[in-house]
This record gives structure tokens, sequence and C-alpha cells, in this order.
């Protein structure tokens, strides 16, 4: 597996795939290691999760460096990746006990019911390269500390990372086998789900991964957690806050050169402030820094490869063609590197890439709507539900228009971001499933029903 620099296009490192022989070894480990977790007391797994975010903190530049350079990520952005990860296992440490406490029911007279909450066995995450740390963190935190093992399948295109990421488990001291990182591409998702071992598989990705995953974890019976794409709107209402909404608008576009599942894609404005939106808008995009990924004041670095470039291209070129109007950016920079300047798109019309598709890169679309009802109507014209943005000086007016939006979260005034507080999840071909918080570590547990008289 070969890692690239996408600001260079130059060959970092070669990494050996594992073999047929190193997977069967590698779950026959988290076999053995999931019988002696799940007797570990809850509070010894929580006062390891607890290292493991020392451990992020103490190699932070180190692991900030590898995200940059195999996937191109802002060196800064990086970092607070980093960082959050650490948050993720404070957060688990501190409160897992608290998630899973035993819970009581209205009992029988001369019983006594509870649900307990026990952990499955090993899972399998199949996970993607945009945020190549925080999507694992965010799984293995909570499914960890439940007493699950992990087994990674990450990005091929991040293989160091997914071997630093094993490491930070070893290097705070979880036992052998627990988690685990397999170096393979994604035609052996299959097999390892199909194993008897397996007994539940979270996928971060797009639409056709989650497909397959899910369609052979159906078959298998086994438990899915499903965080795909999405194309969220972020609505701009007639009493918005124009210079904010502008602002954080051209930021929840192109954080981590606009590769994210929540970012802001479509973005819907009230007519009455339409010109003097857009005006600000295309104003703060052309005002980010974009370059090389390793400076510390970059905004936005490249693509992650030259082949997802010229996937977003064409998908830009295709809505141009079918009568979208380019405000800013709409051709790759002439410069060496995955590079796609931030761009705005405006008169989309219905149904071409920029308005049905998900965009995953530095390119916005905007909207114009007549009014409140035409706003949520818009931004629920999409077969995606993953978050949602929207503007408005009225805190009630917001709170309404959020509501009528179909989304897995939807966040007034603020940009869509997950947070290890909150829990966080799509609807429609977004996924299923939620992940963080209370209902992110239940997702894998068998919620065991104990009766005792
Ligand atoms: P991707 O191509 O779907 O890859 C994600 C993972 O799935 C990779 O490990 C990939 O392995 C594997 N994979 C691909 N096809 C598969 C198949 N047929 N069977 C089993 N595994 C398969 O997605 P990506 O390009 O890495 O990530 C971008 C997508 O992820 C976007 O759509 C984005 O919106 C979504 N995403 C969603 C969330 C969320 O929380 N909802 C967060 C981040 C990203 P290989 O690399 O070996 O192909």
């Amino acid at each position: 597996m070969d890692a690239v620099n996408p600001a260079t296009g130059e060959r970092i490192a070669t990494y050996e795939a594992d073999s047929q022989a190193d997977v069967e070894a590698a779950l026959a480990r988290a076999d053995d290691a999931f019988e002696a977790w799940r007797e570990r007391p809850l509070r010894e797994r929580e006062e390891l999760l607890a290292v493991a975010g020392d451990v992020l903190r103490e190699n932070e530049r180190e692991y900030a460096r590898l995200m940059t350079e195999e996937m191109g990520k802002p060196i800064s952005q990086a970092v607070s990746e980093v960082e959050k990860c650490a948050w993720v296992c404070d957060h688990y440490a501190e409160h897992a006990s608290a998630y899973l406490q035993p819970e009581g029911h209205p009992s029988p007279p001369g019983a006594d019911v509870q649900t307990v909450y026990e952990p499955l066995g090993p899972v399998l995450a199949v996970m993607p390269w945009n945020f190549p740390f925080w999507q694992v963190f965010r799984f293995a935190a909570p499914y960890l500390t439940a007493g699950n093992v992990g087994l990674l399948k990450h990005a091929s295109n991040v293989p160091g990372c997914a071997r630093a990421i094993a490491d930070v488990f070893e290097e705070a001291g979880y036992p052998d086998g627990v988690f685990q990182t397999l170096l393979v591409g994604s035609d052996a998702v299959d097999d390892v789900l199909a194993d008897d071992r397996v007994r539940a598989a979270t996928l971060t990705g797009s639409g056709p991964a989650g497909r397959a995953v899910a369609s052979t974890a159906g078959q298998e019976l086994k438990k899915t957690v499903l965080e795909l794409g999405g194309s969220d709107p972020f609505v701009v209402l007639d009493d918005a806050d124009l210079d904010e909404a502008a602002e954080t608008g051209a930021w929840a576009r192109n954080l981590n050169g606009g590769q994210s599942c929540i970012a802001a894609k479509r973005f819907v404005v009230h007519a009455d402030v339409y010109d003097e939106f857009v005006e600000r808008f295309v104003d703060e995009v052309d005002s980010l820094t974009v370059g090389d990924p390793t400076d510390e004041e970059t905004e936005v670095g490249p693509q992650a490869s030259a082949d997802l470039l010229a996937d977003l291209h064409e998908q830009v070129r295709a809505s141009v063609e079918a009568g979208a109007t380019v405000l800013t950016g709409g051709e790759p920079m002439d410069r060496e590197g995955a590079f796609y300047p931030p761009t705005v798109l405006a008169d989309v019309p219905e149904g071409c890439p920029a308005d049905s598709e998900e965009l995953f890169g530095p390119v916005a679309a905007v909207f114009e709507v007549d009014d409140e009802a035409e706003a949520v109507e818009k931004a629920n014209d999409t077969a995606f539900g993953l978050g949602a943005s929207v503007w408005t000086a009225d805190r009630e007016r917001g709170r309404r228009v959020a509501r009528d939006i179909d989304a897995g979260c939807t966040y007034v005034n603020q940009l869509v971001k997950s947070d290890p507080r909150v829990p966080f999840g799509g609807v429609g071909v977004s996924g299923y499933g939620r992940e963080l918080s209370e209902p992110g570590i239940k997702e894998f547990v068998n919620r065991k029903t104990l009766w005792v008289e």
C-alpha cells in the first residue's frame, strides 16, 4: 500500500498489505482478547482510555504531521484533530460508567428487573481518510470501553495513520488484540465481516461502501452503524447576521479542503438578503489562504488525491454545462499537487451534480429562495440527511425552521460539528445509528434484560 503526499504527488512510504494468514491471526487474537477484556472492570477500561488520551497529546505533532503528509490536511487542523481525539478519550474515560449504569424498570412484585449493558465482541470498523484519526477514535473510545474489541480497516491511502493509531493503544498499555489494524483493501471486508468471530460493523464512508457492508452484514444478521455522506444545507434567513453567516459559512464549506461529510454544501439564501450575502460570502471564500499544508498559516490544503480532484472537477464542469455560474474558482490550480481553489457556484439548475450529489471538496452552491417555507423545501430537497445549519436573529424562528429540516442534527447560528458530548449521525442515505455521547456507547452492546426473583 502506497502512501502518496497529495501536495507534491510524491510517494512517501510503501506498506506491506496483510496477507490472508495475517488477517486470520488477527481474528484469532481478537477473539482471545475479548474473553479477558470483557471481564476487566469498566473502571480499568476507563483508566486505560485516559492513558490513550495522554499518548495522543504527547505525540500530537507526530500524528498531525502524518495526517498532513498522507492526505493533505492543513497542519493546524491536523493538530486540532489529535486534540479532539484526546478529548473523546477523556470524555468516555469520565462518563462511560455512568452511561452504562444498569437501568431499573417497574418490576412485578417480588422481582427485580434491570437492563444491563454487555459487550458484543469483535467489531469491524471500516473508516475513511478524511479525518483519519478522529473517525477512528470516535468509534474506538466508546466501543472498546464498553468491553468490545476493535478491528480497523482504514482507507487504503492512509496506512501510516492506521498503523500509528494501533501504536497509540499499544503504547497506552492495552492488552494484545484489543485494538488491531488490518492493512487490507476493501475487497477483504466481506470475508472479515462474514467471519463468525466478528459480531458487528461500523462504517464511515460513501453510500456505495455503506450499502456493500450493510448488505453483507444483513446476510449475516450482524448489527451495523453507518455514517455516510451528506449535502448539508446552510440556510440564511432574511434577519440573519450576514457578516457572521458569511464568515462561518466560508469556513464550514472549506474546512479540511471541503472534504467533510458535515461541511455546509448547499447555501439556501432568502431573496431579501441574497445579493448582500453572496457578495460577503465570495469575499470570505476568496480570503482563505490556500497552499502548503505544512505551513501553519494555511487554511485550505490540497485535495487528498489527484483522482479525487478529477472527480470533483468533473462535477463542477457538469454543473456549469447544465447552466451554473462560477462566481469564483472553478478550475484546478495551476501548481504542483492536487489543489482545487475554494469555489462558489450560483444559478445552480435542479438535478445537476452541485444540486443533487455530494461535492466532496471546496465547492459551494448557492440557491435563492423567496421565503422561509421555500427555504425549508430546498433544504429538504435531497436524499441526504446528515446535518443542517440555520441563520437567523430570532432563536425561536431558528428552532422552528430547524425542526422542519430532515437531518440527524440541525444547528442554529452555528456550523455543524461533532462533539463527544452530543449524539451524531444521519437519516436517509446519510446512514443510521448514532455515535458519541450516551447513544454512541450503547450502539454495540447487548441490552440484556435481567429478571431476578
Ligand atoms: P469510501 O470510498 O466509501 O471509503 C471509506 C472506507 O470504505 C474505506 O476504508 C474504503 O476502503 C472502504 N470501502 C470502499 N468501498 C467498499 C466496499 N465496497 N466494501 C467495503 N468497504 C469499502 O469513502 P471515502 O472516500 O474514504 O470518504 C468519503 C466519504 O465518506 C464521503 O461520502 C463522506 O461524506 C463520508 N463521510 C461520512 C462521515 C459521517 O460521519 N457521516 C464522516 C466522514 C466521511 P479503501 O480505501 O480500501 O477503498
